[in-house]
């Protein structure tokens, strides 16, 4: 199959009926819950109701699609509704794709439809790996996992901060350390069950923006969990530390190959933001009167949307083509990093533009463009910052190591 911009007709039903409850879901309820700064039960329980929110969809959103490009185009139709609500919707994905990443097919079908529950009881996951002192550096991660070998229980302490959905989910996906003289190498993810004793949410932190997704601590005090809770089996982790000890080439530590296969989808999202933002402005520029005509008439505000409207796209086409690599493993110099790394820039420049478009009404709550630049901000940060992806990059292009 060649590269095509060309979606199937079962992509656009698929994109307009995310779009829909975009719109009169999504949208209608982002400023109440921006302001509540909570979970929105009620959008996620609609979301399950229509089967938005649920592995099934996942399942099918990925693994059916030979494109790469079904998950992109939901996923910005979900963000251009709104960001916070579309990361409390979509924030259970990256457990998901934390498990799919390092499980065994049986720890796939056993946690991965924990992460989300059904429409009656609808669950949450988290995937936990950054810390207080491991952000960027996730070869700096503490959290310790120590195997009992007497209860084959592993045993996990510590902090990790910063976690979408972390002391509320139902599933949380834990990186530990498992040989510290491994470094990053010496890491392992674990699964901790619903209701495990020694788990609980530290500080919840108040955020610039996405205010409906919830972030905070994660506290693990003695975690106990079964062996079956290692993800990809204690086989499967000790032949990989023999070969990391022998010298051998480890596969990618778990941490990063999860963010690796979700940086194209966090593209789409800031995508989603700018195209709210440049859409509004757009409009706006038409209506708004001054000096006798719409301010669109002067050029100044007129290519100041039409750059707008060229980084939107060029930013898409990255974020495609990297979503297309990604489904073949064809990654040659970073092109998910490239994709998130345009992308997060698109959206902060788009939604700085935007207000300045408003002018006074851009920066006020009345109006939704404060809170997309808000919003934009986050993707610049997580999932790898913006100098991140510029290392990454860097090193794939140029085959050294940049530091
Ligand atoms: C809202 C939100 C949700 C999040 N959700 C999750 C989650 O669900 N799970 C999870 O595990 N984590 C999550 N994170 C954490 C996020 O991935 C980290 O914040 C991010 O990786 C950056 O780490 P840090 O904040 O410690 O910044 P630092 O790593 O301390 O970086 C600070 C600055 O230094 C720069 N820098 C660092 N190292 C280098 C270098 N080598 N070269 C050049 N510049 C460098 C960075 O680019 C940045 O500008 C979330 C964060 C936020 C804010």
């Amino acid at each position: 199959m060649t590269f095509s911009l060309e979606l199937s007709e079962e992509q656009t039903d698929l994109r307009d009926w995310v779009h829909g409850f975009a719109e009169d879901v999504v949208r209608p309820a982002a400023a109440e819950w921006d302001e509540r700064e909570e979970t929105p039960w009620p959008i996620l329980e609609e979301a399950a109701k229509i089967g938005l929110y649920g592995w099934e969809f996942m399942a099918n959103a990925m693994m059916g699609d030979p494109t790469g490009l079904t998950m992109p185009v939901v996923i910005e139709e979900l963000f251009w509704g709104d960001a916070g609500i579309g990361m409390a919707i979509m924030g259970s994905a990256l457990a998901a794709a934390g498990i799919a990443a390092s499980g065994t097919p049986e720890q796939v079908m056993e946690w991965v439809p924990q992460c989300y529950g059904d429409a009656a009881h609808v669950k949450l996951g988290a995937f936990a790996a950054s810390e207080p002192d491991a952000g960027s550096d996730v070869s700096a991660i503490r959290t310790r996992a120590v195997y009992d070998e007497a209860t084959d229980e592993w045993v996990l302490n510590g902090t990790k901060t910063w976690i979408t959905n972390g002391g509320i989910a139902d599933i949380h996906v834990v990186v530990a350390v498992v040989d510290p003289e491994l470094k990053s190498r010496g890491h392992a993810s674990f699964v901790i069950p619903p209701g495990t004793p020694g788990l609980s949410m530290g500080q919840k932190f108040s955020k610039l923006g996405i205010r409906a997704s919830h972030t905070a601590e994660v506290i693990l005090d003695d975690v106990r969990i079964p062996g079956s809770c290692l993800l990809g089996g204690k086989e499967k982790l000790d032949e990989r530390l023999a070969r990391v000890r022998e010298g051998k080439k480890g596969k990618a530590q778990a941490a990063m190959q999860t963010f690796e296969a979700t940086r194209p989808a966090v593209g789409a999202q800031a995508i989603g933001v700018a195209r709210a933002a440049y859409e509004y402005s757009l409009d706006y520029a038409k209506e708004r009167v001054q000096f006798g005509r719409p301010i669109i008439k002067n050029q100044s505000i007129a290519f100041m949307l039409a750059d707008m409207a060229t980084e939107i796209d060029a930013a898409r086409l990255l974020v495609w083509r990297a979503a297309w690599l990604g489904k073949r493993r064809g990654f040659r110099n970073a092109e998910g990093s490239m994709a998130k790394l345009k992308a997060g820039r698109v959206a902060v420049w788009v939604t700085e533009r935007a207000i300045q478009i408003l002018g006074g009404y851009g920066y006020v709550k009345d109006y939704p463009v404060e809170r997309w630049h808000r919003d934009s901000k986050i993707y610049d940060i997580f999932e790898g910052t913006e100098q991140i992806q510029q290392l990454v990059i860097s090193r794939a292009i140029s085959g050294m190591r940049i530091e």
